[in-house]
């Protein structure tokens, strides 16, 4: 059995088609042992580049498990695992802590921060403000280094302990971003009262501009009403440069995708970043 949490928060509990509790539960032990040894835990990074003139503004930080029999295990199995056995915090804190650590290899020769995804067991953690600017000190890295990624959906669980969260890490100097917007419980009302600096326009909105009117509607309105807000729009998974183009056209800010790059293990964005247009400083 797999716990499903649905979209109400209840938990209901589903056949895995895939094994057995045992299997499960294994898989849940092999973490936690990847957490306590380290090495098997990675963050690959997907650059993000401006519209206008190609230059790299941001890193996005993808964790990825190095399974001892399994491969490269992505987030899409590895966060499920790590939410029924309860690690999401300490997967969280192995995150920041590999982020920070790349990060750290090219910040005095490139001001590139560095995004990392937040889930709702970090946006409840009232020691997640101190967890970060610890590991910023550790890393000799301002706070305008270090970008957290949330959903809207992560939010619900607990809104105002979350905005005691989100508010404590933005005095610090963290930029905020929201994440995949336009899908899930996404709202304007919800736009209004949620501190941040970046909108990031869902792959499902930004895919289909070149040929769907309705959809570059979307995007130019929501375009607008974020930089109303004061805040950049980021366009998420461009997968060809003719919809970079029209997205650009649109006055989308920022694009991150595989037409610009894929997420990359730290030495190949390391290289990437050498090759790329060198960002203003
Ligand atoms: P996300 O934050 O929206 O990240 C973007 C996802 O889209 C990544 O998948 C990335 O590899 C993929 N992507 C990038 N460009 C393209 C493109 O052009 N086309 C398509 N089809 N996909 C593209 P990934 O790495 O599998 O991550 C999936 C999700 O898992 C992330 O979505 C994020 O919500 C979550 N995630 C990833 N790393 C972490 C983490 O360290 N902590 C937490 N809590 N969540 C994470
Ligand atoms: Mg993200
Ligand atoms: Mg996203
Ligand atoms: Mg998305």
């Amino acid at each position: 059995y797999t716990a499903k949490s649905s979209r109400e928060g209840v938990r209901a509990y589903v056949p895995d088609p895939r094994g057995g509790t045992g299997d499960r539960l294994h898989t849940m032990e092999e973490l936690r042992t990847a957490l306590e040894d380290g090495g098997q835990l990675a963050v690959h990074l997907q650059p993000q580049v401006a519209l206008e003139d190609g230059r790299v503004v941001g890193a996005e930080a993808l964790v990825r498990w190095h399974h001892p029999t399994r491969g490269l295990l992505s987030p899409a199995e590895l966060l499920p695992a790590a939410e029924q056995a309860g690690l999401l915090r300490p997967l969280a804190d192995a995150v920041l802590e590999l982020s920070l650590a790349a990060t750290a290899r090219w910040w005095r020769e490139r001001r590139v921060p560095v995004s990392v995804n937040l889930s709702a067991a970090d946006v409840t953690d009232l020691d997640l403000p101190t967890k970060v600017a610890g590991a910023l000190a550790r890393h000799g890295l301002p706070a305008a280094a270090l970008t957290l990624e949330l959903v809207e959906d992560t939010l619900m669980a607990d809104p105002d302990r979350g905005r005691v969260v989100l508010g404590e890490l933005r005095r610090l100097g963290v930029r905020t971003s929201i994440d995949d917007y336009g899908t899930g419980y996404s709202s304007l009302a919800y736009l209004r009262h949620l501190p941040a600096d970046e909108l990031k326009l869902d792959r499902s909105l930004t895919r289909d501009v070149g040929r769907d009117p309705r959809a570059a509607a979307i995007v130019r309105h929501t375009v607008a009403l974020a930089h109303d807000l004061g805040l950049t729009l980021v366009a998420e998974g461009v997968e060809d440069d003719d919809t970079g183009a029209v997205l650009a056209g649109l006055g989308c800010d920022t694009a991150q995708g595989y037409a610009i790059a894929r997420p990359m293990p730290v030495e190949a964005f390391l290289e990437w970043l050498r090759a790329s247009v060198p960002a203003q400083l």
